[in-house]
């Protein structure tokens, strides 16, 4: 049987974590193991991480860039490689595409730097499709409530809008990879769309 690693991605609150539980729902109803993990925080040191990168605002763009693929260097050893091994799909809240999108568009890095690191950090697997929601900034401002915004989120419009504008990029560069889905559809449009796009990888 094939399996297939998903990787969900966008800007915070474009709606990841929402269709990472319906496509986890989608995969159980019709009888397919998968899994659901999440960057960072799929391991106890990436819930460390989160906690603490969340809790620093000051922390610099090149040190995130190490705290997040020393999570995901982690995270593909202990659970994403044999979560595949073992049969089953994965469905990923962010991966490589958000450290290129965050600290390379976002933050300023240089992106083939980055991209050497991520790829020490996953031992080169990378998801078998990259979907990237892709909502504008402003549409942001409705669905979030107050009091829910960590560090990053508080760099506030214009940053997201680089990183939102960097994932695009990311997106276009490589249509074999990714996949775009108007992320300011209805919850059940999207799901709808996201179900259609990963069909393929799952019955091949
Ligand atoms: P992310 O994981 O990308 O930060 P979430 O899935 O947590 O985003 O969604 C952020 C907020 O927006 C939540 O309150 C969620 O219910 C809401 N939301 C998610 N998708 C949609 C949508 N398509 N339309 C309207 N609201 C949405």
């Amino acid at each position: 049987m094939m399996t297939s690693f998903i990787a969900l991605e966008g800007i915070d609150g474009s709606g990841k974590t929402t269709q990472a539980a319906l496509l986890y729902e989608f995969f159980s109803s019709n009888g397919l193991n998968s899994i659901l993990t999440q960057e960072p925080g799929g391991t106890p040191l990436g819930l460390s991480i989160a906690q603490f990168i969340k809790s620093n605002r000051g922390t610099t763009a090149f040190a995130e860039s190490l705290l997040f693929n020393a999570d995901r260097a982690e995270h593909v050893e202990q659970i994403i490689r044999p979560a595949l091994v073992n049969g089953s799909h994965v469905i990923c809240d962010r991966f490589v595409g958000s450290t290129l999108a965050y600290q390379g568009y976002g933050r300023g890095l240089p992106l083939e730097k980055l991209i050497d690191l991520c790829d020490e950090a996953c031992q080169g697997l990378y998801p078998t499709i990259n979907i990237l929601l892709d909502v504008p900034v402003h549409t942001l401002d409705s669905r979030r409530g107050i009091g829910n915004r960590d560090a990053i989120e508080a760099s506030g419009a214009p940053f997201l809008d680089r990183v939102r504008k960097g994932y695009l990029e990311l997106a276009r560069k490589s249509p074999r990879q990714w996949a775009i889905v108007d992320g300011s559809q209805s919850i059940r449009e999207v799901s709808m769309e996201i179900q259609s796009l990963v069909r393929p990888y799952i019955y091949g």
